[in-house]
């Protein structure tokens, strides 16, 4: 955020201009139901729209680094001893071979040097490059162990003239191994095949390391296209394996799985009282009073997960979901009605019944048949629309939720599955009187009933995915608020199914959240530097400008021009007054500047120019879609035509396919109804 409140004064100034040139007659193509902010021109007495985040440090887990010089060299004068090594008969684990395959690029790369591989054999007599557990240092003598360091943890440390990367498990080895990269040689993976490294190494001086490094979200689970489609991009970025809830149907049955488990197909007819009244959308989990139906569907559901629990393909998952269908329902019935009453909540009824099925499953991993399967397994359910708000009473005198009553905390091995598209991402989550103040309190409604919460946020808007949404604001903060509440798993929704790449700043939106999940105190403004800079390079000051200009007006779309409340992630965002004509001329013209300023590499290195180039033109991708669909009537033919294909070319570059959430709407149908292609 540097030097975003230094032109703060100048960039509204500039907007009040941009308003008063600007008012131009409705345009019927862009207008919403209930719109009337014609123009933009409600912009008479703007204050400082941006807000500092108000929620202080809090505590996270252990990323202590102890990093001092030994006098010795890993290269020196261009040469180097030093040898990677592995555990014997691990070189194809998917984990170990990328970092392999990445210490030896980067050292190569940095420094044209080649390290060779070794398995251990237990006869070392080398230098060695460690990573994972092996005879030169084994993992418990290093206290690299789940106990200490959870799933993700890891330790990084100087035995003698070798370096030890390791975690309880391959995968944290890894991480290890990447964080050596930073540390050693400035690795940083900022987009697909684009990274940050020193070149031209020719000594690199071995350090006596003391790391020990504990994500705050053990979970770290990314969405976003360019980086879910890309299983290097997602080991580079530290991100958690995605292959951790067994679908119910073996196939994609994750979530709202309920009429999986008890598909209406098959029962409804003779079991009409396992839905939910007025409609049938959800299960009644009461089976309206009946406790003999009740107890039936108990035994179907835990019968289904102690099958997948058995399954040879899921021995390594300890995870799995029961969880409500995909609408804002639940059963009104008279024994569920009665349940909301007493407890508090509608999901109170959830919790009841998910405690016996984790009881069952768990019953089962004790006896002779379960206890090869047995495992610290979760059962997940949403708090989701109806069921967002946990069964506690809110006590005034400690300011503590505690639970309404003893049956409704959740069994050790249920946990709750914390997601609110209905939220505000734009807004915090302690802040009163936002569409997000009932929803941070009932996260700590959670938090009083479930040891750990599993947490699914939102970060874009889902019908205009080429326009930017303002969760820059306030990532750091809802992060800190969930790790406040004993959240251990974190996925923010983005444009998921988006392959290549993201307009609207989401490349960095992205890549931040992955360093904010790994420590929800890191310093955003540090980071947001390190990223522009080594990401547009020569363009950087340029880009940085757009961004804050963005940032700042955005804050003022949230706080003035009502681009925030209930579902802001679905927000009708294509109005004229969201943006003003003349300020999308301006942002263009911007990442104009920028794509010249990034010519010197033209000649001279044109691969990376090629791709400073797309940096730059992917973020020009919104404001030319905002710019086509808000005010085509206000240009001739022939310069609108340029701008058109100016989009289509750079979109089709970055490898972006999608204008919203729904499959159906591609660019390539956006194309054609502008007269492209
Ligand atoms: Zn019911």
């Amino acid at each position: 955020m540097k030097n975003i409140k230094k032109i703060i004064c100048l960039l509204l100034a500039s907007i009040m201009i941009f308003a008063v040139g600007c008012k131009t007659p409705d345009s019927p193509s862009s207008e919403q139901p209930g719109d009337n902010n014609g123009g933009g021109s409600n912009v008479d007495s703007p204050v400082n729209p941006v807000k500092p985040n108000s929620f202080g440090e809090v505590k996270g887990e252990k990323h202590d680094y102890k990093i001092t010089e030994t006098g010795k060299y890993i290269i020196n004068a261009g040469r180097t001893d030093y040898k990677i090594l592995i555990p014997k008969g691990m070189a194809e684990n998917e984990y170990i071979a990328s970092a392999v395959s990445d210490l030896k690029l980067m050292f190569s790369e940095a420094a044209d040097v080649e390290l060779e591989v070794v398995e251990d054999d237990g006869q070392l007599t080398g230098k060695y490059l460690a990573v994972h557990s092996t005879s030169l240092c084994s993992a418990e003598s290093i206290g690299a162990t789940s106990e200490k360091l959870g799933r993700g943890g890891f330790r990084i440390v100087t035995k003698g003239d070798n370096v030890i990367m390791c975690g309880a498990t391959p995968e944290s080895s890894m991480y290890a191994a990447y964080e050596f990269l930073h540390q050693a040689l400035g690795f940083d993976l900022l987009y697909t095949d684009y990274y940050v490294l020193d070149k031209n190494v020719t000594d690199l001086k071995l350090m006596n390391y003391d790391v020990t490094d504990i994500p705050d979200f053990e979970y770290r689970i990314q969405s976003t296209g360019w980086i879910r489609y890309n299983d290097q991009n997602v080991k580079r970025m530290k991100w958690t394996n995605e292959e951790w809830i067994i679908p119910a149907d073996e196939s994609a049955g994750n979530w709202h799985n309920t009429f999986i488990y008890l598909p209406p197909a098959t029962y409804k007819v003779s079991r009409p009282e396992w839905y939910s009244e007025p409609r049938g959308d959800q299960l009644c989990y009461t089976a309206h009073g009946n406790e003999d139906l009740r107890a039936e569907m108990i035994e179907i559901v835990s019968a289904r997960i102690i099958e997948l629990f058995s399954m040879e393909k899921y021995k390594n998952y300890n995870h799995i979901s029961v969880s409500i269908e995909d609408n804002q329902n639940c059963c009104i019935c008279e024994t569920c009605s009665a349940a909301k009453q007493k407890y508090g909540a509608d999901s109170a009824v959830i919790i009841l019944f998910l405690n016996e099925v984790a009881s069952i499953v768990e019953e089962w991993m004790n006896t002779d048949a379960g206890a090869q399967y047995k495992r610290d397994f979760r059962i997940l359910f949403f708090a989701y629309h109806a069921t967002n708000a946990a069964p506690v009473v809110y006590d005034e005198t400690t300011k503590e939720y505690k639970p309404s009553a003893p049956e409704v905390v959740c069994h050790p091995n249920v946990a709750v599955y914390f997601a609110e598209t209905n939220g505000d991402y734009t807004q915090n989550f302690h802040d009163e009187g936002t569409a997000n103040t009932q929803v941070g309190k009932n996260m700590k409604g959670w938090g009083a009933l479930s040891n750990e919460i599993y947490f699914w946020s939102y970060s874009t808007n889902f019908s205009y995915f080429l326009t930017p949404y303002n969760s820059f604001d306030t990532v750091q903060d809802i992060l800190k608020f969930a790790k406040n509440e004993d959240t251990m798993f974190i996925m923010i929704q983005d444009q998921w199914i988006q392959p290549g790449g993201q307009t609207g700043f989401g490349v960095y939106k992205n890549w931040l959240h992955s360093k904010l999940e790994w420590d929800v105190n890191a310093n955003v403004s540090e980071l947001e530097d390190y990223f522009f800079d080594n990401y547009f390079l020569e363009a950087s000051d340029t880009m940085h400008q757009l961004f804050n200009e963005y940032r700042a007006w955005a804050r003022y779309q949230t706080d003035s021009l009502g681009y925030k409340g209930f579902r802001s992630v679905y927000y009708g965002a294509i109005k004229e007054a969201l943006w003003p004509q003349r300020m999308l001329e301006r942002w263009i013209s911007l990442t104009d500047k920028a794509r010249k300023e990034i010519e010197i590499y033209k000649q001279s290195n044109p691969e990376l120019y090629r791709k400073l180039d797309k940096h730059i033109a992917m973020e020009s991708i919104a404001f030319r879609y905002l710019l086509v669909s808000l005010y085509s009537s206000k240009y001739e033919p022939t310069y609108l035509n340029s701008v058109k294909q100016t989009f289509a070319n750079d979109a089709m570059n970055a490898g972006l396919t999608l204008v919203s959430s729904m499959n159906s709407q591609t660019i390539e149908k956006l194309l054609s109804q502008w007269g492209v292609m």
